[in-house]
């Protein structure tokens, strides 16, 4: 079997029916990882384990034991959630001897349902970042065209879906980092709503905002991942006490009786060309699917990115507090001049450890919560937050999904944006209005541009109504992709 351009589900079945052995597997992607990322830059750590833990897998299907629904699977990990054993960085100098003692609900779940972890991928920094730029272990490349940006912060995760150095991925979405990493890499992605998946053991960016979720190559895929990672944790109080779906058997992709919303306020004209032909495209395709296709406004979107980059660094100020050089994190080199007083212990810790992007995000967020600002900044944010949750309510009053762009165009050139803030910053201005009110949010691939870089679309829905998602995610890719495309590079 082809396993480079296998799905979750084939490999899985594979693995089951003993067509294929888990050790297989995993050296089949393991290889390509050898082979590819030199170039691509998406891995920060291989785990060593990877080998022994698809064997163990394969010495209890031998033995007849039941193996779960990702079984012999290949993950990659984005490197903010924590493996026992395994060196987990955030992406950060700070944290690059970190070995956590611990790992993290998500991971402990997909290893439960037979995935193995292939290793951890490359982010922004603490997640912060639109580009993959910040990370401190250089920047990743998009395995469309290597003078371009994945996306970020999840864009190590991205890469490995798109150039097949993983089956399936693994990211977090505080502010779009899945969606629109995987809407400028040409895979799926989605960010569950908020509460359905533990944020237990992931370096927390913006606590009330975080969430972890798949990434692969078809909508499919997504669903069995979901499926395998959601669900109450004792060790996360906001995780929702809700059934889990089986999302992935319920699929249909007739659309006959669903409303797709189209949110006015998201077709400016500021679109690119490319962006707006595909999603135009996309439109279409649900129509043929017998999909009522329906206008409607949510006019507080306008200050998504403003209220967005205030809670997000605001809460990011005090998450990120705990990297001291005492509890957590790089240590100065004092041996030959001891710090002069505790502040300036701390600050030659912190400031040797945390990149640009990361120390400018704590300033504003230590701003944002300061006496006398408070109000005028944070609380005034948080109000702002609840109104938008509440327009996105009424507009699902008249609609199921809406449908939008993931971005305003496509990948940008490595080196485009770094040095504006305020620009990176405006990449998010579809995907953080999700987060704010806490709603799922998937990315799917739609079309190219005539440069040849993938394009997504973004379909949003009702709290915990994520099969809404995959049925038109599903009805979108059986619809648009008339023959695979994959990167060159591959
Ligand atoms: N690009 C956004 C930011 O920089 C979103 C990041 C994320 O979702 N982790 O904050």
């Amino acid at each position: 079997m082809d396993l480079t351009r296998s799905s979750i589900v084939q490999i899985r079945d594979a693995v089951r029916a003993k067509k294929v052995s888990a050790a297989e597997v995993a050296r089949h992607f393991l290889e390509r990882v050898d082979k590819l990322d030199k170039k691509l830059n998406s891995f920060i750590t291989i785990n060593p384990q990877v080998i022994d833990d698809a064997r163990a897998l394969d010495g209890r299907i031998a033995k007849g034991d039941d193996i779960g629904p990702m079984a012999g699977v290949p993950i990659a990990v984005k490197d903010l959630l924590c493996t026992e054993g395994l060196r987990t960085t955030a992406g950060s100098k700070i944290l690059e001897n970190f070995i956590p003692p611990y790992t993290a609900t998500v991971v402990n779940k997909l290893k439960e349902a037979g995935a193995v972890v292939l290793g951890k991928t490359s982010l922004d920094e603490f997640a912060m970042g639109s580009s993959n730029e910040t990370s401190a272990y250089g920047a990743v490349k998009n395995p469309w065209n290597l003078d371009y940006v994945p996306g970020g912060s999840s864009g190590g995760s991205a890469v490995a879906i798109a150039a097949r150095l993983a089956p399936g991925a693994i990211g977090t979405d505080t502010g779009g980092s899945i969606r629109q990493p995987a809407g400028l890499c040409g895979v799926y992605g989605i960010k569950p709503t908020y509460g359905r998946v533990s944020r237990y053991g992931i370096i927390a960016y913006a606590s009330s905002l975080d969430q972890a979720g798949p990434m692969a190559n078809t909508a499919a895929d997504c669903a069995v991942m979901l499926e395998a990672i959601s669900g109450k944790c004792r060790f996360d109080s906001t995780t929702a006490n809700i059934g889990v779906p089986k999302w992935s058997q319920e699929i249909r992709q007739d659309l006959k009786g669903c409303r797709i919303g189209l949110p006015k306020e998201y077709f400016t004209e500021k679109l690119d060309a490319d962006v707006t032909r595909v999603t135009q495209a996309a439109i279409e395709a649900v129509k043929t699917r017998g999909a009522e296709i329906v206008e409607v406004s949510i006019p507080l979107v306008k200050y998504a990115v403003p209220v967005y980059y205030l809670i997000a660094t605001s809460e990011a100020s005090s998450n990120l507090a705990r990297y001291d050089g005492v509890r957590f994190g790089h240590r100065a080199d004092f041996s030959k001049t001891p710090a002069k007083d505790l502040e300036e212990f701390y600050s030659l810790n912190r400031g040797q450890g945390f990149g640009v992007e990361v120390k400018r995000r704590i300033m504003l967020g230590t701003y944002a919560l300061s006496s006398g600002y408070y109000d005028a900044y944070y609380q005034k944010a948080c109000q702002v937050r609840r109104l938008l949750r509440d327009e996105f309510l009424r507009a699902f009053e008249s609609c199921d999904v809406l449908l939008s762009p993931v971005t305003a165009s496509p990948a940008f050139k490595i080196g485009e944006r770094i040095s504006d803030p305020l620009e990176m910053y405006l990449n998010d201005i579809f995907t953080t209005s999700t987060n704010l009110a806490g709603l799922p949010g998937m990315a799917v691939p739609a079309g190219f541009s005539i440069g040849g870089l993938p394009i997504g679309v973004q379909l949003t829905a009702k709290h915990f109504d994520e099969q809404r998602i995959f049925d038109v995610a599903s009805a979108l890719e059986n619809t648009l992709v008339k023959e695979e495309r994959v990167p060159n590079v591959i």
